[in-house]
């Protein structure tokens, strides 16, 4: 299975032994990132790598590539998405962006919706929010699991089993040829009311405003916790977490995508081989336009 270096982009890699706490990670670039133009420069560059890489894994054919997206409110999730697959051909990736769960998908057990948007094999699949919010929104607001029709719910064991459950649905990804990244946008409280604001003063920003933002913002502990705790369970060697810094949208785009083009460079993309028929059909087709 497509297991990524362990140092792999190690300044945000989170770890897999769970020994951290949410307060570990920054919302703040490094210090000593490059500046606004350094980074923007490095990823025009990234785009256009990351479209080269998107068609060579087309050409191997043996995997694909899942992105996960997950972050507070206003952290940069649909912008990121924008900026880092721009440069990405358009029949190479696909996004879904999951929202509440309809009738029809609470018929269903929590990863019905999530399989039928899987990325086949050569192509990039982005879920802006996922599965993970099973155990972030639906952990935070437990009244939510009386919505799911669900046999029993034992609210002592039921975020250990869901982290069991999508541990397993990752790693079972994993073996069968996708590669699983996940990105936590982490952007802080007070960055977070900033754009808050932003989006009540500036009117091509006020159809984003919802006051609902505002009593999960309210939660935001709750958040952090369970944010914690998701972290801690399910960012393994199969499927790891990246906690990004999401204060500074250009270098929390820049990390993104060096993170993409780093884990596709990993899994060591070839074109399919030429066997002896082939290359007796490209022969052939030399022949016959010579011919012409
Ligand atoms: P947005 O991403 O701003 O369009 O909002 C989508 C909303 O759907 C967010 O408030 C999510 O928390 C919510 N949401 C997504 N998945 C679920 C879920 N499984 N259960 C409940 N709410 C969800
Ligand atoms: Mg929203």
């Amino acid at each position: 299975m497509p297991i990524l270096r362990p140092d792999l982009d190690s300044r945000h890699l989170v770890p897999f032994d769970g020994d951290f706490s949410i307060r570990d990670f920054s919302a703040d670039p490094p210090k000593g990132s490059p500046s606004e133009a350094g980074l923007e420069k490095e990823l025009a560059e990234l785009v256009g790598e990351l479209d080269k890489l998107q068609r060579l894994l087309f050409a191997d054919g043996r995997f694909a590539v899942l992105s996960v997206f997950q972050a507070m409110d206003a952290a940069g999730k649909d912008s990121t998405i924008r900026k880092v697959f721009s440069g990405v051909n358009p029949a190479g990736f696909r996004v879904h962006a999951f929202g509440r769960p309809s009738e029809l998908e609470l018929q269903h057990d929590f990863f019905w919706r999530c399989g039928q948007r899987l990325p086949e094999r050569g192509k990039i699949g982005i879920f802006n929010r996922s599965h993970y919010e099973e155990v972030l929104v639906v952990r935070v607001h437990p009244q939510f699991l009386a919505a799911q029709h669900l046999p029993d719910v034992d609210t002592r064991r039921i975020w250990e089993e869901r982290f069991e459950s999508i541990r397993n649905f990752e790693r079972h990804l994993a073996r069968n040829g996708t590669v699983v990244l996940k990105f936590w946008l982490n952007v802080s409280r007070k960055e977070q009311g900033k754009r808050l604001r932003a989006r009540i003063a500036e009117p091509d920003k006020n159809w984003k405003f919802r006051l609902a933002d505002l009593d999960e913002r309210a939660r935001w502990d709750d958040y952090m916790a369970a944010y914690e705790s998701m972290l801690r369970e399910t960012s393994r060697e199969y499927a790891p977490w990246f906690a990004i810094p999401a204060d500074d949208k250009d270098y929390m785009r820049t990390a993104v995508a060096r993170i993409m083009v780093e884990a596709l460079k990993e899994l060591g993309l070839r074109y399919p081989e030429m066997d002896a028929g082939r290359r007796q059909e490209l022969k052939e087709g030399l022949r016959r336009l010579e011919k012409e």
